[in-house]
């Protein structure tokens, strides 16, 4: 599903160049769920932006079911972006003056898809938030904020989801609430790739891939599962 080759990312501040990623190579199959771990800076967000397609690489090849994201053109890469991959963030990066049910919308309508509002309606059930479709974002506790954000990232049914960092702004609680959502779209065969600070929520993946000053230096099948 994802295949990566001596990826490297250098970002130009400037006179100075970091290199935020160097020649990392990874291959993630369909329905894997795996936790990105490391300390800050090492080199997980610049690692997700890449594989989102968010961001270019500096160098290194990139397979995303098996095409080369190099020659897809800028609409193609939107459309990827759009169908293919969900994302959540940390800071939920939801529209602030937009309905729970706007929010999870707005992925259909930029992919013009009909029957919009029931389809969001469904995800926002799948995540259990139906009944907060009419509010807004600052009318929603952090976890409910995060699940609009979830239910807006699978409404197109992305085969991946990206999520970076995203209990870290939560509780424990809510945070292994956020997780159980995961497992039971990772069990229904979404792709998950998470980064995360924490121990107890990468468990919940089943590998853990952990970075330092831009390279991988260790990838493992998880022993132990959370759930
Ligand atoms: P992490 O998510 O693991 O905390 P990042 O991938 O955000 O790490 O950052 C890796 C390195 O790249 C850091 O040294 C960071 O300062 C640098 N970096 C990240 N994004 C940019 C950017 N847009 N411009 C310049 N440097 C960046
Ligand atoms: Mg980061």
């Amino acid at each position: 599903m994802i295949q990566i080759n001596n990826l490297s990312k250098t970002y130009q501040l400037g006179k100075v160049s970091v290199n935020a990623m160097i020649n990392v190579s990874i291959c993630i199959h369909g329905g894997e769920f795996v936790a990105v771990m490391g300390p800050s800076g090492s080199g997980k967000s610049t690692l997700m932006n890449l594989l989102g397609c968010l961001d270019q690489p500096s160098s290194g090849s990139y397979l995303l079911e098996n095409f080369d994201i190099k020659n897809l053109n800028t609409n193609e890469l939107a459309e990827v972006r759009n169908k293919r991959i969900g994302f959540v963030f940390q800071n939920f990066n939801l529209l602030p003056r937009a309905s729970a049910l706007e929010n999870v919308e707005l992925p259909l309508l930029y992919g013009r898809v009909k029957n919009s509002q029931m389809l969001a309606l469904k995800a926002l059930e799948r995540v259990g938030l139906a009944k907060r479709s009419k509010h807004r974002p600052n009318e929603l506790s952090g976890g409910e904020r995060q699940r609009v954000a979830i239910a807006r990232a699978i409404v197109n049914k992305p085969a991946i989801v990206l999520a970076d960092e995203p209990t870290g702004n939560l509780d424990t609680n809510t945070g292994n609430e956020i997780m159980n959502i995961f497992s039971s779209l990772n069990n229904e065969g979404t792709t998950i790739i998470l980064v995360t600070h924490e121990r107890d929520i990468a468990a919940f993946a089943r590998r853990t891939i952990e970075m330092k000053d831009g390279y991988i230096y260790m990838d493992k099948i998880n022993s132990e599962i959370a759930v």
